[in-house]
């Protein structure tokens, strides 16, 4: 007897954990969060190889997936305009290089759409270098080429704070001069912005609140969060300021990938914590 229920006891807890860290699955949309590609450094949390960039954009063009951009997203919540079938949409952050040098020709080759969250203060301009290393950040040039096709831009502050260590006031004058500076430089951006470190300061509401107010004060109708959960279509009850994206580290392998693809990353890594024996974590 005991042999009968103990499986059964463990599948029912794995359709719990399931339903638990997996409910949008099949009817969610993924928006997926990276920040570097390159062929030279080591794959990190942050770089991903061009090889698995590679493999990743061939599988979701082979699984039928379309990528789309944030306006495509607006316009399918804001007017109705359908989305093509299984709709991704690809995010990167920060506006490194190599989404210039790396990323772009990997788009244009596999036809795909990608939306770099720029931090407005850090794009190298010829008499203004920012305040991080040249070379690190693209310029102004290859900012301007690549958002002619393949990729839209979404703002992630001036300087790349945490809203959390700021005051209000601060962060209604930070979206103000980062909106300023891309007008300035003639960068065209989408009312859509990114919580830099993903902070969206879920522990106090009434400044949560407040940050949303000064969002909106700023014409800014969308943001992201993350947390490894897809986005509930049709997408018409949700938080417009608190979409949710799930991070793509440079260590994943494919098999991640594609559980990330289907909302199922979270119960992956449950599952890895188990076997590694720190449940409680
Ligand atoms: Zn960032």
């Amino acid at each position: 007897m005991v042999y009968i229920i103990i499986p059964v006891i463990f599948l029912v807890i794995i359709f719990m954990l399931m339903y638990l860290y997996a409910g949008p699955f099949f009817k969610g949309m993924p928006v997926l969060v990276y920040h570097k590609v390159s062929s030279t450094k080591t794959p990190d949390f942050l770089t991903v190889s061009n090889k698995n960039m590679r493999e990743q954009l061939a599988y979701i063009n082979r699984k039928g997936y379309n990528t789309i951009f944030i306006s495509d997203m607006i316009d399918y919540i804001e007017k109705g305009t359908p989305l093509p079938p299984k709709p991704l949409m690809i995010t990167f952050d920060d506006g490194f290089r190599d989404n210039y040098s790396d990323l772009y020709p990997l788009l244009k080759e596999y036809n795909c759409k990608a939306n770099i969250f720029i931090v407005a203060g850090f794009v190298q301009t010829p008499d203004n270098l920012g305040p991080r290393a040249e070379g690190e950040f693209m310029t102004l040039e290859e900012a301007k080429t690549v958002c002619k096709d393949h990729i839209q831009f979404g703002l992630h502050t001036m300087y790349h704070r945490r809203y959390d260590r700021m005051t209000l006031e601060e962060i209604d004058e930070d979206m103000r001069v980062s909106k300023k500076r891309l007008d300035d430089l003639g960068i065209p951006y989408q009312p859509c912005f990114a919580y830099s470190f993903a902070v969206y300061l879920k522990n106090d509401p009434v400044k949560q609140k407040a940050m949303f107010g000064i969002l909106k004060k700023h014409g800014v109708r969308y943001a992201f969060k993350t947390g490894d959960r897809l986005n509930k279509m049709p997408m018409r009850n949700i938080n417009r300021l608190l979409l949710n994206r799930s991070t793509i580290s440079g260590t994943y392998s494919l098999f991640k990938f594609k559980m990330t693809l289907l909302g199922f990353i979270r119960i992956v890594q449950r599952f890895e914590r188990i076997m590694k024996g720190h449940p409680a974590n």
